[in-house]
């Protein structure tokens, strides 16, 4: 696809959704070594939440599915983390709110306004040791593939590894937003929870668009 339709969204929202359940022991283990090992079950519980309004909702634009998402993070969910991803679907149900196909540049426009908006209430630069060290190696990837008139599957390719990497890399660093900077060396060695959790949307997002 060269442009993803309402249904392609909402496979990708669902398709993460599914993967973030796979994930969630090992993403609050994860939690467990830098924070206080709660992400994975938050995000879990969100998500499947997310997965019940969507089912009641039509998708009649591209925005529908990420702003039920949104919504519900806002909503119903705890932690540091829950008010981030929700402001994050926020951002990305803005962009496709009245839309009836999600294009490329879009993307590289929705993601560009999430790590500002998560940047902004978290106070977290790149390097800090949060979720932005995936978001905003994502966005440079969908930005640049944008300049270069990439296709869309090939665009989000290049996010979906952007952002991998971006999140192993925070394995590397030392916490200085949330609770990660209070643990200090301990948490060297284990990717931040957040930054795995951004690269495995980016991955939905490819795997809905090829299936
Ligand atoms: P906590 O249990 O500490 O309230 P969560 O477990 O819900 O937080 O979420 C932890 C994740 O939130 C981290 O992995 C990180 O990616 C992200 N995070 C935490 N603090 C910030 C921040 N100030 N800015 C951006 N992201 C943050
Ligand atoms: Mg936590
Ligand atoms: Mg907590």
């Amino acid at each position: 696809a060269e442009q993803l339709s309402p249904s392609h969204v909402e496979r990708w929202v669902h398709g993460f959704v599914d993967t973030v359940e796979e994930s969630g022991e090992y993403l609050t283990d994860l939690d467990r070594r830098s924070g206080d090992g709660d992400f994975g079950t938050n995000m879990v519980t969100a998500l499947r939440r997310a997965r019940r309004a969507m089912a009641g909702v039509e998708a009649t634009t591209v925005g529908v599915p990420f702003q039920v998402t949104g919504e519900t993070f806002l909503a119903h969910s705890g932690g540091t983390s829950g008010p981030l991803f929700g402001m994050w679907f926020r951002d990305f149900g803005k962009v496709g709110a009245d839309a009836g196909a999600l294009t490329l540049a879009m993307l590289a426009e929705a993601t560009e306004n999430g790590w500002a908006t998560v940047a902004r209430l978290g106070s977290a630069e790149v390097g800090d040791r949060t979720m932005v060290d995936a978001i905003a190696p994502a966005s440079v990837a969908l930005n640049k593939a944008v300049g270069d008139g990439s296709g869309l599957v090939e665009g989000l390719r290049s996010a979906a590894e952007a952002a991998r990497v971006g999140a192993e890399g925070t394995s590397e660093l030392l916490g200085r937003r949330g609770r990660t900077s209070y643990v200090g060396e301990s948490a060297l060695g284990s990717p931040d929870p957040g930054a795995v959790t951004i690269a495995l949307f980016y991955r939905a997002a490819v795997e809905s668009a090829t299936a």
